[in-house]
């Protein structure tokens, strides 16, 4: 739910009309005990700690002040415990990274913890509890009751809040369950602290305070430890899954996604740093990828452009400190940002970008993580583009760069298992063969052959265009598959083909010739076509077919004639 202005402004009003007031009634109504300042004053000291060293449980900070406000409670009374608790509000709430305002949070805060004081303070006067009482059953049973309450009014609080708020809340949620326990385990210190300091005063505090601080200082580097463990695990496994990628589009795809869901990010971008410019190559948005529609832009522009520039990775907590720099596309909504150069043999190829909504999103021990994850995406995507190079070479003449014998073979197989299944109707293949090309061999040389291959491939190519595929299929013979043309359109197709060879003038420049200058010649070609399923189920009986039309129906019916494939 936004947060708008009217609900700020009513928030405030019901603070002003609440918190003041009732902290003046209640003063009247329940004068503090006596106040010893030094013992005050080591009390708020004691407690600010407290504050500062939230104990990280279950991945979420729990601050156990409580066993300050409480032992504070007991002695001095509701006013001071108030004071106390108000305290810790602000200063919880000031250090708690979240995406709601600070001006919503505050005043909603210290209303909440106001009213769950006034109610655990009013139970505990109102079913006799006594303030300052040394009598130890006295103490435990209304210093429990005393916890109860706040307790229960916190849980009641939060629960009407987000049922107001449109939430559909559950009473006894994991979360309730932690909260309870906390307060159950807080309690014993509150009575020790309360007791022992009634005993011999301030040295009870650091007595119980020294080691009760070490200790949470020690889980909290326990615990992140514990989290760079998990995240580099994760990083592993990430890693091991970009090696496995073999085309460089999946190991981009992977990485963006990974790398969004590791960190938590909103939004993730990867650009390409090439002839001084970045080009955004992944856009991810809103838990998914986006279509790409980012124009370039120069290459020291924006967030981009001051990582590649600087070639150092950032992070920007709050929007106020990237929004000068910006150029390019981060929705209006985020704050956070992390940035990173990608590299490969010490140069910088590209950038990536993560950015959140919320403020303080990102950390540099994440920014590690990181480094080590593009590490693995730089050699993910080398190797894919080896490996994608290496097919490409593997299934392409060297010479015509048109498709070989070995994938023509292949896409047939392909098209007609679709035939046999009916996906495809109707496929047809027509096989070519330049007429007498021994004697234009003969007559200008070798290299003049070679190119007339490669215009002849030019050509073809741009007659088939997206309607089909083409290969060299043998020295001088190409072959062209038709995906839904019958035998008619094929027909049609290798006739006009044949046409336009026929009248092209293919450029040479004769090797046998003293001169060696560049001259025209004419070609002409006989073609065979043959269909599936109307000649044959099979794929290389479709070939064999197109053949024999080719060499019975137009080389021995005298040449530069196409002829179709009959039974
Ligand atoms: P026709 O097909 O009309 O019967 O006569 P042809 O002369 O084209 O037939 P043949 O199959 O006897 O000769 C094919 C020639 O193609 C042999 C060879 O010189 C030439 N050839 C094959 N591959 C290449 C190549 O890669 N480059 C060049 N320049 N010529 C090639
Ligand atoms: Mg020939
Ligand atoms: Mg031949």
């Amino acid at each position: 739910m936004p947060i708008t202005t009217k609900r700020k402004i009513v928030l405030w009003s019901l603070w002003m009309l609440i918190v003041p007031v009732g902290l003046f009634l209640v003063y009247k109504e329940y004068p503090p005990a006596e106040m010893d300042s030094w013992n005050l004053f080591a009390y708020l000291l004691f407690f600010i700690v407290a504050c500062l060293m939230p104990m990280n449980i279950n991945g979420s900070s729990a601050y156990l002040v409580q066993w300050a406000t409480v032992a504070v409670f007991l002695k001095y009374g509701i006013i001071a415990e108030i004071l106390f608790s108000q305290l810790t509000v602000l200063i919880v709430t000031l250090r708690s990274r979240t995406a709601e305002p600070l001006s919503f949070r505050i005043p909603f805060n210290s209303l909440m913890f106001f009213t769950a004081s006034l109610l655990a303070g009013f139970a505990f006067y109102a079913v006799g509890g006594q303030v300052g009482s040394m009598e130890i059953a006295h103490v435990v049973a209304y210093g429990l009751i005393f916890q109860f309450v706040a307790f229960l009014a916190n849980q009641l609080i939060f629960y009407f809040y987000d049922k107001s708020a449109g939430a559909d809340p559950k009473f006894f949620s994991v979360d309730v369950i932690w909260d309870f326990s906390i307060t159950l385990l807080v309690f014993p210190y509150a009575l020790a602290i309360y007791i022992s300091e009634s005993y011999i005063g301030v040295p009870a505090l650091l007595l119980l305070g020294i080691p009760f601080f070490i200790m949470t200082a020690i889980m909290k580097m326990y615990n992140s430890s514990e989290k760079i463990n998990i995240d580099l695990k994760k990083a592993g496994e990430i890693g091991h899954q970009l090696a496995a990628r073999l085309s460089t589009e999946e190991v981009l795809d992977q990485f963006v996604l990974q790398v969004a869901d590791l960190f938590k990010a909103d939004y993730a971008y990867v650009l390409d740093f090439r002839d001084k410019q970045l080009q955004m190559l992944r856009m991810y948005e809103n838990s998914q990828l986006i279509k790409n529609t980012v124009p370039p832009v120069h290459y020291n522009q924006g967030v981009g452009g001051e990582v590649v520039t600087t070639n150092k990775s950032v992070i920007y907590d709050r929007k106020s400190e990237w929004k000068d720099i910006v150029t390019g596309h981060l929705p209006i909504d985020t704050e956070s940002i992390m940035a990173m150069p990608i590299a490969r043999n010490n140069k910088t190829e590209g950038v990536l970008i993560l950015g959140s909504r919320q403020k303080y999103a990102f950390t540099t021990r994440q920014l590690q993580i990181l480094d080590i994850l593009s590490t693995y995406f730089a050699v993910s995507l080398e190797k894919a583009s080896y490996v994608e190079r290496a097919i490409a070479i593997s299934e392409r003449c060297g010479l015509t760069k048109l498709y070989n014998y070995r994938y023509m073979d292949a896409q047939l197989e392909k098209q007609m298992v679709k035939v046999n299944n009916h996906e495809l109707t109707k496929l047809s293949l027509v096989m070519m063969d330049i007429d007498r090309f021994k004697g234009i061999n003969d007559q200008y040389g070798h290299q003049s052959g070679n190119d007339i291959l490669i215009q002849l491939a030019r050509i073809i190519e741009e007659e088939v265009g997206e309607e089909g595929t083409c290969a060299r299929y043998g020295g001088e013979e190409f072959v062209v598959l038709l995906p839904n043309y019958g035998k008619d359109l094929a027909l049609l197709f290798a006739e006009n083909l044949r046409k336009r060879i026929e009248s092209y003038p293919f450029a040479i420049i004769s090797d046998l010739d003293t001169e060696r200058k560049q001259q025209t010649i004419h070609i002409t070609l006989s073609i065979g076509v043959s269909t599936a399923p109307d000649d044959s189920d099979d794929g290389m009986a479709l070939i064999r077919n197109a053949d024999r039309a080719l060499y019975i129906g137009a080389k021995q019916a005298g040449r530069n004639k196409v002829a179709a494939y009959a039974k």
